[in-house]
């Protein structure tokens, strides 16, 4: 079984690929990891890789479907691969089709993590994070118990990330719908493009997605 899973970032597409690499075994293929590892393990590939970013430009769709092949011929005929963040569009779609092809593979299922753009900016821009111990909180959905104190650890230094303000939810937003934007029609007109409600709970997202992989 072969997929992509695409969403934007925050609607919990990371946490659902790794229940399916821990429920049916799948394999993660991001591009960009597996173009770190490459480079770092100096395979012929990634030695070809380096010098074209060393030359700072940028990695041709070749090389792309080289890391790939590579890490599809590694891998049992039975474990399955879950595609995120590629292809972008439908040049490396089309080429995804041959290099699936040519490992005697198919391409299952597209499944998309859909999000309310507002509720996102909701549920992102209301995170903030315990200073001394980690501990997760949000302005509407988790409060501390008592007000600036830490349930965990009674903590009342909290802090919050930089990048998790509206416009740059809403520029994220928009980076993905223009990447997603070409390569949609090609796999709507095959039928397998299945949608989930990435605001959903957590759980209630991980049962649309079995559903799909085994309906
Ligand atoms: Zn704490």
């Amino acid at each position: 079984m072969n997929i992509i899973l695409l969403g934007p970032p925050g609607a919990g597409k990371g946490t659902q690929s790794q229940r399916l690499v821990e429920k049916h075994g799948m394999r993660q293929l991001s591009t960009g990891d597996m173009l770190r590892a490459a480079v770092k393990a100096q395979t012929p590939v990634g030695i070809q890789a380096k010098a074209v970013m060393d030359a700072g430009e940028l990695v041709s769709d070749t090389i792309v479907s080289a890391l790939i092949s590579d890490e599809l011929a590694s891998m049992g005929n039975d474990v399955g691969a879950i595609f995120d963040g590629y292809p972008r569009t439908e040049a490396q779609a089309l080429m995804l089709d041959e290099i699936l092809q040519q490992h005697g593979r198919t391409l299952a299922h597209v499944i998309e993590l859909e999000v309310n753009e507002d509720a996102l900016v909701e549920r992102i821009t209301g995170r903030f994070t315990c200073a001394s111990c980690g501990k997760g909180y949000h302005d509407k959905f988790e409060r501390p118990k008592q007000e600036g104190v830490c349930d965990r650890c009674g903590g009342t230094e909290f802090k919050r990330r930089p990048d998790d303000n509206e416009e740059t939810v809403r520029t994220r937003m928009a980076e993905y719908r223009a990447k997603t934007a070409p390569i949609l029609p090609v796999y709507e007109a095959r039928g397998i493009v299945s949608r989930v409600d990435g605001m959903a709970d957590i759980d209630a997202v991980t049962d649309s997605i079995n559903a799909i992989l085994e309906g």
